[in-house]
């Protein structure tokens, strides 16, 4: 299996951005995934499976060639079922969630693939030393584009506001300034979900980092880093997207999930 991050110097505490964004939405999360491997939700693996489908679109287009919606739909189903021994939800859940790859590949052939043309693909997790606090992070943005720095996400859909504030944003621009030598132009999130009619579109929301950022990211990443070290595994707050059956593979078994919450979440379910 690939490691999740290249092995640092002497000395140096490794962590990806993933693992920072987890820790920062719920540190029982954090430590319990370190536990249990790395369950996921079948709406986790679907945002996946359109990212390989959006890889492999891409790396045909460097190549010159194109590829059938079809070929991308296929990649999709596949990624999403090397996923199922991991995924903690029901059977119809994960059955629905499959039957919506074609329509949310479709998006991102019709809204967004156009648009995303001769990129470099950021293809091994980017590195970047903290030396002050001997501390390496690492992460795999989707695509290096133009100056810019974009990710694709499926399902839940993205506002401005969300993109303005995203630590994950954030941390490419900085590998994007250790790896190219300049600050991004701007960043993106490629959201691909449905609309108020129920139907899946793509859709492009736009930002930009400077170099005071970076600071505030410094700031977060070593807080992050001694909560990590001292053992600190605080819940999320329970009105977040994040702490859900739909996106939090340890919905069902958390203590901190009382029985009301479970049982509205079958409901929904229904
Ligand atoms: S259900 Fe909420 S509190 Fe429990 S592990 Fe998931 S995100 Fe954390």
């Amino acid at each position: 299996m690939r490691p999740r991050y290249p092995t640092p110097p002497d000395g140096y505490t490794p962590i990806s951005t993933s693992a920072v964004m987890t820790f920062l939405r719920c540190g029982y999360r954090y430590w319990m995934e370190k536990e249990k491997g790395n369950p996921v939700t079948a709406r986790m693996a679907r945002g996946t499976a359109l990212s390989r489908a959006a890889e492999t679109d891409n790396r045909a287009k460097m190549a010159g060639e194109e590829k059938h919606p079809d070929e991308l739909i296929e990649v999709a189903r596949s990624s999403f079922s090397s996923e199922l021994p991991a995924m903690q939800d029901k059977g119809t859940t994960i059955l629905k969630t499959k039957a919506s790859l074609p329509q949310a590949v479709l998006a991102w052939v019709r809204d967004l693939s156009p648009g995303i043309g001769g990129v470099t693909l950021a293809e091994k997790p980017l590195v970047g030393l903290f030396h002050e606090e001997r501390i390496v992070l690492c992460g795999t943005p989707d695509f290096f584009a133009n100056n810019c720095v974009r990710d694709v996400k499926t399902g839940r859909r993205w506002r401005p506001d969300d993109v303005h504030t995203s630590v994950q944003l954030t941390t490419y621009s900085w590998l994007h300034l250790l790896h190219v030598g300049t600050m991004p132009t701007a960043v993106a999130v490629d959201s691909i979900h449905r609309d108020r009619h129920g139907r899946w579109i793509g859709e492009t929301l736009w930002s930009s980092r400077t170099p005071e950022d970076l600071q505030s990211l410094w700031e977060t990443v070593k807080s992050v880093v001694r909560g990590i070290q001292k053992g600190v595994a605080l819940p999320a707050d329970p009105t977040s997207w994040h702490c859900s059956a739909a996106w939090c593979p340890l919905f069902w078994e958390c203590p901190h999930v009382g029985d009301a919450r479970k049982r509205a979440a079958k409901d929904r379910e229904k």
